[in-house]
């Protein structure tokens, strides 16, 4: 199937010295002080904008869109020929082992949910008190051990070798660690963890949510069982996540939704009952139309990051985050969060404090005076960043006021995230924002309104 043109309009960038077209690159927001600037998306973690090439790549085949799998027509036949090549791409992408199966979720939480429905019975689940609420959850009705946050990436491997050590030896049992922290952006021993559970007999998911828009991810090579992803932190918001690995597991599982899709085939019993035998492919956790866009700007997005180079693409973020981390290092008051150290490898991901202020007053001044979106709170991490805040309570502190309970330390911490769309500027201007507010304090006034620190309009 090949009428459909689906090479992309728009270039990749030359050269990784400059950052990837995004859309919205040229967006400007009013600020509250008076006039435009335009706007520096610095909320990547949460999700990034999408690729120019990737909107291109969908705006191409938009008017080529059909039904997917059974539908006889043309359209219908080469939707489901991009969608199937999507998963091939996605495959490739991720380095993953011939038999393994690429299944289209929603995000990085629907796949980890959809891996704790297929877990035999009796799995026992260890995780990290650090990980994303994602990770930590899904396992409900397993048996879940978890983790104190280590201190370094070795007492990581050995606090989870210690604990697989004192489990039952011969029962199931799955580790699920994040390869990129999203509050402090530093990467996890991945490859040591995964070596770790196998010596133990344990299994292990990966969640790239964070580290696949920054790093290549080699399933192979890691080692990993499956891995977990969405697409619109990977520059392709379009509804499309995946969970990708052995398929085993996957196999044996009920569907994860029943439905259209996932049967071969469904028969009226003489009973009166019915009974389905549901296919033993990726489509069996796939009921229901699939998102082909969604796949497809995933799959465009893995091309597009491919083509860049992650050597390049990396190297420039490195600078980046090293400058952001020199800046932010020259302001006393400000605190930048850690678990591993200063030295430790990390991703375009900072989370910090600054003394005598509140987090989300300094989220909603940068937004407000600055045209600058970060993110401020606990960042779907709550353990982790109570942990790293110094044991923080739940209740929020009024805007304006300082962002610290009696006794305590801060309540919240401003996280900024940048990635392979971000140019210097907007790293710069974040800094000079930070140093100004620091220095001069707001130029508004500010007011709690639902919880948040909103500008004061009168
Ligand atoms: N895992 C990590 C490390 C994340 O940062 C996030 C989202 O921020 C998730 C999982 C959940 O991703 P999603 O909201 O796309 O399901």
């Amino acid at each position: 199937m090949s009428a459909y043109p689906h090479t992309a309009t728009a270039p990749a960038a030359d050269t990784c010295t400059e950052p990837l077209p995004v859309l919205g690159r040229d967006v400007t927001v009013p600020l509250v002080t008076g006039g435009e600037v335009t706007y520096a998306p610095l909320d990547y973690a949460a999700s990034a904008p999408a690729l120019q090439r990737v909107w291109d790549d969908v705006a191409a085949y938009a008017p080529y869109y059909g039904s997917v799998h059974r539908g006889a027509g043309y359209l219908s036949q080469l939707s489901t020929d991009l969608f199937e090549r999507s998963r091939s791409t996605v495959h490739a992408f991720l380095g993953c082992r011939p038999r393994d199966q690429v299944v289209f979720t929603r995000s990085t939480t629907d796949s980890l949910n959809l891996l704790a429905g297929a877990l035999p019975d009796g799995c026992e689940v260890f995780v990290f008190e650090t990980e994303h609420h994602a990770a930590l959850l899904p396992w409900r009705g397993h048996r879940v051990t978890c983790l104190d946050a280590p201190g370094t990436p070795r007492e990581a491997v050995e606090s989870l070798e210690r604990a697989l050590a004192a489990r039952e030896p011969y029962g199931p049992a799955l580790v699920c660690v994040t390869g990129a922290s999203n509050v402090t952006g530093e990467l996890w021993p991945v490859r040591e963890l995964a070596a770790a559970a196998h010596a133990h007999g344990a299994r292990i998911v990966l969640d790239a949510a964070q580290l696949a828009p920054h790093r290549p991810v080699d399933v192979a090579a890691l080692d990993v069982d499956w891995v977990a992803l969405s697409g619109h932190k990977l520059y392709a918001p379009f509804g499309a996540g995946v969970l990708a690995g052995r398929a085993d597991w996957l196999r044996a599982a009920e569907p994860y939704l029943a439905g259209g899709g996932a049967s071969r085939s469904v028969v009226r019993r003489p009973d009166g009952g019915l009974e389905a035998d549901w296919h033993d492919t990726a489509a069996r956790h796939e009921a229901g139309s699939p998102n082909v866009i969604g796949a497809y700007a995933l799959a465009s997005a893995c091309r597009t990051l491919t083509e860049a180079g992650f050597e390049a693409l990396a190297a420039r973020e490195r600078e980046l985050v090293a400058r952001l981390r020199a800046g932010l290092a020259e302001v006393p008051q400000v605190r930048v969060l850690s678990l591993f150290g200063d030295d430790a490898p990390r991703v375009g991901v900072v989370s910090f404090v600054v003394d005598g202020w509140n987090s989300s007053h300094v989220a909603a001044a940068l937004s407000a005076e600055y045209g600058i979106g970060v993110r401020d709170g606990l960042f779907c991490a709550h353990p982790l960043v109570r942990r790293l805040l110094g044991g923080a309570p739940e209740a929020p502190a009024e805007c304006g006021a300082p962002d610290t309970a009696p006794g305590d330390g801060p309540l919240n911490a401003v996280r900024v995230s940048f990635g392979a769309g971000t140019p210097d500027e907007h790293v710069d201007r974040f800094l000079r924002a930070v140093k100004e507010l620091v220095r001069d304090g707001a130029r508004w006034t500010y007011r709690t309104e639902d919880g948040r620190c909103v500008p004061d309009r009168g």
